[in-house]
């Protein structure tokens, strides 16, 4: 059994959804199945993408969704990217990098860019000429962003940065990267600069491997070395150095959110294909849907499901209408990706056996889930912000 579309198709969509976002998400879908899905296994074996499907994605309007029309966006709202994040989610091809780049990276560039940065980094990411990154982790700093040793030195109208980034997504593809830098790094957090990187345009800029992880095959996670990387200091995000922490923790909400889209989404998807299996597969002379244990367990997932998605709806719409605070958006992420790691369990262990086999989508929604709580700030990191705020 494969991904069963008619299914996926009935799957709740958004709530807060004006008939603009319906019709992305149902062409999303479209565009998914037709495009992606297909070749979503070699991708899977490759371990990454290719560029086509990126500019496929932009000519279908995938790309920069919410960004302005004038920048060669769509004019949307983070209601759009969410669509589209579900539809990735719901069709089942979760290793396409879109999500990152449209609801995480460009943002960055709207919010803090200058005129001139936008105009020269927007439309080509809007058509997948650019594929966006975001550098953060290295490997002695991940969760204490705090300790990011990456440095930027001013040298008249540039800057010389050097440093490693490790586990970072698109990171094979991706030729803009915003880079976590300091600038001064006697200042601590006040001396992190976001610069960005045009990687074609440098000398010096390495990608280490490609890496190789235990779900999320199809997406591209890397190391990236910065050997005396001359940037113009025009680069820099923002009018003075210093403000990267403020606005990465200004943007981080948003990438939290969209962690919980995806979550929301697999989950509905695991559950209608489990309900598909277990009412098809027979033991004991009948359907395994009718032992009372199934019927239980699903009744449960399904109103946990129900829950996770009430609550995301209601996260996006106050997103939406400038309203959401840190803390809400922390315990969405935390929440629905603790959610999502239960119910790919239970799902699986209603499989049997074939759950366990490559062959059946959960298997591998099972593995793809395990990330989503580690990155853009692990669990446990999202239980101290939220606790901090008691
Ligand atoms: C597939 C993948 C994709 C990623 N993509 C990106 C990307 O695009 N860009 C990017 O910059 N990074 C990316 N990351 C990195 C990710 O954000 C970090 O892995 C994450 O923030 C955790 O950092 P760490 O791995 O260094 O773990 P550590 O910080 O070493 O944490 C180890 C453990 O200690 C716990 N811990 C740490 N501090 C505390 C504390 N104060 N209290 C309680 N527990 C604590 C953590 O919760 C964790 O369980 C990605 C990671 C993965 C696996």
């Amino acid at each position: 059994m494969s991904s069963n579309p008619a299914t996926i198709l009935d799957l709740p969509q958004p709530g807060w959804a004006g008939d603009d976002v319906a019709m992305l998400y149902d062409m999303a879908v479209k565009f998914l199945e037709a495009e992606i899905a297909p070749r979503y296994a070699e991708f899977e074996r490759a371990e990454i993408f290719d560029r086509e499907s990126w500019k496929k994605a932009g000519a279908a309007g995938l790309l920069c969704a919410s960004m302005p029309e004038e920048y060669g966006g769509s004019g949307g709202t983070y209601a759009h990217e969410s669509a589209i994040i579900e539809a990735i989610s719901h069709v089942g091809v979760d290793g396409f990098g879109i999500a990152l780049h449209n609801s995480i990276v460009a943002p960055y560039i709207l919010h803090y860019g200058s005129e001139e940065q936008k105009r020269k980094w927007l439309p080509r990411m809007a058509t997948g000429e650019l594929i966006g990154a975001i550098a953060m982790t290295e490997p002695g700093a991940g969760s204490d962003l705090q300790g990011v040793k990456t440095s930027a030195r001013r040298d008249g109208n540039h800057y010389a940065i050097n440093g490693s980034k490790t586990f970072i997504t698109n990171g094979q593809l991706a030729n803009l990267i915003i880079v976590v830098t300091k600038t001064d790094p006697a200042k601590g957090a006040k001396g992190t600069s976001l610069i960005v990187v045009e990687t074609d345009e440098v000398d010096g800029f390495e990608r280490g491997r490609n890496l190789d992880k235990i779900g999320l095959k199809s997406n591209d996670t890397s190391e990236l070395f910065f050997n005396d990387v001359r940037v113009p200091t025009s680069n820099l995000l923002g009018n003075d150095e210093g403000q990267g922490f403020v606005q990465l923790m200004q943007q981080l909400p948003q990438e939290r959110l969209q962690i919980g889209a995806t979550a929301i989404a697999a989950i509905e998807r695991a559950l209608a294909l489990t309900i598909d299996y277990v009412k098809e597969r027979r033991a004991f002379g009948k359907a395994v849907m009718e032992f009372q244990n199934t019927q239980f367990k699903l009744a449960e997932l399904k109103t946990e499901a129900t829950v996770g998605r009430v609550f995301y709806n209601n996260c996006v719409e106050r997103h939406v209408n400038g309203g959401l605070d840190p803390t809400t958006a922390s315990m969405a992420k935390y929440w629905l990706s603790d959610l999502q790691g239960k119910v790919m369990d239970e799902c699986l262990q209603l499989h049997g056996g074939y759950g366990y086999m490559n062959d059946y989508p959960i298997a591998r929604m099972y593995r793809d889930a395990r990330v989503q709580r580690i990155y853009g700030g692990t669990n446990e990191i999202m239980k101290l912000l939220i606790a901090r705020s008691l």
